[in-house]
């Protein structure tokens, strides 16, 4: 098969690992950076282009559209689909997780396990706005964050109160959420691939740090998994509709509970905690789906 890569960076190490478990199996790829990609939306005959070749002979596409770039990326990404070339996960699913508001909104009307969120945009009672939520200690996060950046634990109510306020004199969206202390600075990443989850590890925040996040100092191991908390991945991965995906849970006093789904899972951390070929994993499902114009949008909206 043809199978090209969207990623804006070649050096990146889940991007070399994909290409380099394609070509294994005896595949040809090709990198595109999607800026760099230009289409022709025209009803009857779209097109993309590349560096002045038109790109017409791909069979599937593997997004690995990073989040600043989601908006053009998932632009190119539906060019393709409307070319009828085969999205490992499609564009529709990629901008359903993107959006942390649609997303949660979308888990919970699949009663899937989640923290007690609230949002605001411009609450005119931030005290309300807290009392809804269950009170301090919460979590507080910005809308755009990623990385474990800009979310912030607010132990007292006068800290809640503080730092909601400072987040919205900055015009922008907060997420304030219930704190699962019980998780102890840990969650779960689950790797889904199809309909399993492949791969499992567990993140442990740093000393004296609630983010588990890789890039905040968190460390990873092997970890097994409950049915439970199995079956809750892969019911947040159907319903973002990703094929492929990484399901964060925390370990909460009332089961399972999703924190994020991320449509381009890093493949480093998982790969080299649980010592599996998660890549190779990817482009055999690949080889098992990709059919001309097998695009139909899957999931809820
Ligand atoms: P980001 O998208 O920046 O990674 P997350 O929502 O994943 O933000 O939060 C970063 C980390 O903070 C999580 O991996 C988790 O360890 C911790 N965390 C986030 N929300 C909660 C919560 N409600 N209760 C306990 N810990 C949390
Ligand atoms: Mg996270």
């Amino acid at each position: 098969m043809k199978i090209a890569v969207l990623s804006r960076n070649a050096k990146l190490y889940s991007t070399k690992r994909l290409i380099e478990a394609a070509e294994e199996r005896g595949h040809e790829v090709k990198i595109l950076d999607v800026l760099r990609c230009y289409m022709n939306i025209t009803s009857s005959a779209p097109s993309i282009h590349y560096k002045g070749e038109n790109i017409d002979d791909i069979d599937a596409v593997i997004p690995r559209i990073g989040a600043s770039v989601t908006f053009y990326g998932t632009a190119v990404l539906r060019q393709f689909e409307m070319m009828g070339v085969y999205p490992l996960n499609e564009s529709v699913a990629i901008s359903r997780s993107r959006d942390k508001l649609r997303a949660m909104q979308l888990l919970s009307r699949k009663g899937i396990g989640m923290p007690i969120t609230g949002f605001a945009n411009k609450p005119d009672d931030i005290k309300d706005l807290i009392k809804m939520v269950g009170g301090s200690p919460l979590v507080i996060k910005l809308l755009q964050g990623t990385q474990g950046i800009g979310v912030v634990l607010a132990e007292t109510q006068k800290a809640a109160e503080s730092v909601i306020e400072s987040f919205l004199g900055l015009n922008a969206s907060v997420l304030v959420q219930e704190f699962i202390k019980e998780s102890g600075g840990a969650d779960i990443r689950c790797l889904v691939v199809g309909e399993k989850v492949v791969a499992a590890m567990k993140r442990q925040g740093a000393e004296g740090e609630f983010r588990s996040n890789l890039h905040r100092g968190g460390s990873a191991s092997l970890i097994k998994i409950t049915p439970e908390e199995r079956k809750t991945a892969v019911k947040a991965a159907n319903t973002m509709g990703l094929n492929v995906c990484g399901v964060d849970i925390l370990r909460s006093n009332n089961g399972p509970v999703v924190m994020e789904v991320n449509s381009s899972p890093g493949l480093e951390g998982i790969e080299n905690a649980t010592g599996k070929d998660i890549a190779g994993m990817i482009i055999k499902f690949i080889e098992m789906n990709a059919r001309k114009g097998r695009t139909r949008t899957k999931g809820a909206h």
